[in-house]
């Protein structure tokens, strides 16, 4: 393996990404600390089996017990609740107007204004939760800006906020000039950009963990280090892992990527990493570049880089890179390059922080779905049902998807079971091993062809070509 360049200026965790738990975990199994729940030992009968402890598997299990609190309710999880990207992203609770262009072309304007309101209230909700419940997980609700970093991006921010404005939500995305962007974070790689009122960062290592002892306290049984190995529709569903099954009348699968394993939606999916890297505490140097206001920050590639600040005064700083693999592995969380192409980014857009050392990071992976955007539904013969496809956006959307499966799996008919993400036709990917190979090199060639117009390069005809092709093909990815 070689060396992150020197003036990366990478020290300590950020030198071994994958070796330890990421720092919002740590943060949050320091401050709360919990034994984990052993594993599963033996057969157990339950209603509802879930399986995945991130947001999508607590989540459900929070909104079932709000229905029926006498529910019998059983999560699996094969690491600790929190243990994958729930406990590991940027903590970006962001609105879904600037995913409108996806909405509208799939499901009609009306409908995808509903989506975004669901959404909104979704972000309050999680604010609120953490209030009522003592989780301290720094919600802190400053919006989200959008910052233009290559000429290429200037027609998509117009676009996005001409959409808000058609959909009759003008108040929720406007346009901001070079100098308004730059009065609230002064990157010289800044241009211009848009303002989305609804977003709030959170620390979402301290939200999952809070989430865990909520469901916990209200008698959900968590079984941890438990990997479910098989899943028979039945009914009953049965779950088998190594040391015990699990026969419950409903399962629910909250698998985010490693779904790319079960046949029943593998299809619906490819998985891609995703790093983020971390400085030192700087607060005088965020106060130089005007960045004390806590928004969240994305540019506009596929590759999204995102960047919010911490409450110590540190920059966590995502994407930018990452790859597309078959099956979940250490290339999700050991991958050095990755880490780099991160650090890369920042440097780009944080040149006065050249100084300060970046200390940490870590990776996971994201279920890309085919629309860019999240389903959830019920599978044959009916008791069996499933959250996926966030994209890299699931902390305030699994909020919503814990809702929709609580009144799935209930059999209610409210206006949440009836939101146009529920059950919709399905998009597909192609089968193996095209899927695999498309989502690789189609990965990297986005990858490319951004970086070359990031700096003002044409990016090569065949890359960009290439680039180009899922939206050719029908999948609203890519620009
Ligand atoms: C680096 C990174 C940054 C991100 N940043 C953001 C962001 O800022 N904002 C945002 O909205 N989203 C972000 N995301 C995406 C977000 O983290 C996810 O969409 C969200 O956490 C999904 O929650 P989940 O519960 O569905 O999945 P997960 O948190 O992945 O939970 C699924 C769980 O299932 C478990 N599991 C898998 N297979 C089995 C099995 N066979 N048996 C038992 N357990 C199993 C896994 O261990 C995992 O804990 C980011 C993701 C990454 C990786």
């Amino acid at each position: 393996m070689t060396a992150p360049p020197a003036a990366l200026n990478l020290t300590g965790h950020a030198l071994t990404p994958g070796a330890q738990r990421s720092w919002w975990l740590r943060e949050a199994l320091a401050h709360e600390p919990a034994p984990d729940r052993p594993p599963l030992a033996g057969d157990v009968t339950a209603d509802v089996v879930i399986v995945g402890g991130g947001f999508t598997g607590l989540w459900t299990a929070y909104f079932l017990t709000e229905a029926q609190p006498d529910l019998g309710i059983v999560v699996l999880e094969q690491d600790i609740c929190g243990g994958g990207p729930s406990g590991r992203n940027g903590g970006f609770a962001s609105g879904w107007w600037d995913e409108l262009d996806g909405l509208v072309t799939l499901y009609g304007a009306e409908a995808a204004v509903k989506a975004c309101r669901a959404i909104s209230e979704s972000i309050s909700a999680i604010g609120q939760f953490s209030w009522t419940n003592g989780i301290g997980a720094w919600f802190k609700k400053s919006g989200y800006m959008y910052a233009i970093t290559a000429d290429a991006h200037e027609k998509l921010c117009e676009e996005m906020v001409a959409l808000a404005r058609e959909v009759g939500a003008p108040e929720e995305l406007r346009e901001l000039t070079a100098a308004e962007v730059r009065a609230r974070c002064d990157s010289p790689a800044f241009r211009g950009g848009a303002f989305m009122r609804d977003g709030a960062s959170v620390q979402p290592g301290l939200l999952v963990r809070g989430l865990r002892r909520v469901v916990l306290e209200r008698g959900v049984k968590i079984f941890e280090g438990t990997t479910a190995t098989g899943l028979e529709a039945g009914p009953p569903a049965l779950v088998t892992t190594a040391r015990g099954a699990v026969r419950a009348k409903h399962a629910v699968l909250a698998l985010n990527a490693w779904a790319t394993g079960w046949p029943q939606l593998e299809r619906r999916l490819v998985a891609w990493s995703s790093y983020i890297v971390l400085t030192a505490r700087a607060p005088e140097k965020l106060a130089a570049i005007g960045w004390t206001g806590g928004e969240l920050i994305s540019d506009f590639r596929t590759s999204l880089r995102y960047f919010r600040t911490t409450r110590d005064g540190r920059i966590a700083f995502g994407g930018g890179g990452g790859r597309a693999r078959p099956t979940i592995d250490n290339a999700f969380t050991h991958d050095a390059r990755a880490v780099t192409e991160a650090a890369q980014g920042f440097r780009l857009m944080f040149p006065s922080f050249a100084e300060v050392p970046l200390e940490d990071a870590w990776g996971g992976p994201i279920d890309v779905s085919p629309t860019h955007l999240p389903v959830f539904g019920t599978l044959e013969p009916g008791n069996l049902f499933y959250a996926l496809g966030y994209t890299g956006n699931g902390v305030a959307p699994t909020h919503l998807a814990g809702q929709v499966l609580a009144d799935l799996v209930l059999g209610r008919d409210t206006d949440t079971a009836r939101l146009p993400m529920v059950n919709p036709v399905p998009h597909l990917f192609p089968p193996q091993p095209f899927r695999s190979w498309g989502a690789a090199v189609v990965r990297r060639a986005m990858i490319s062809k951004e970086t070359a117009e990031e700096q003002g390069r044409r990016p090569n005809l065949l890359i960009d070509q290439i680039a180009r092709m899922p939206r050719r093909m029908g999948y609203l990815l890519g620009h």
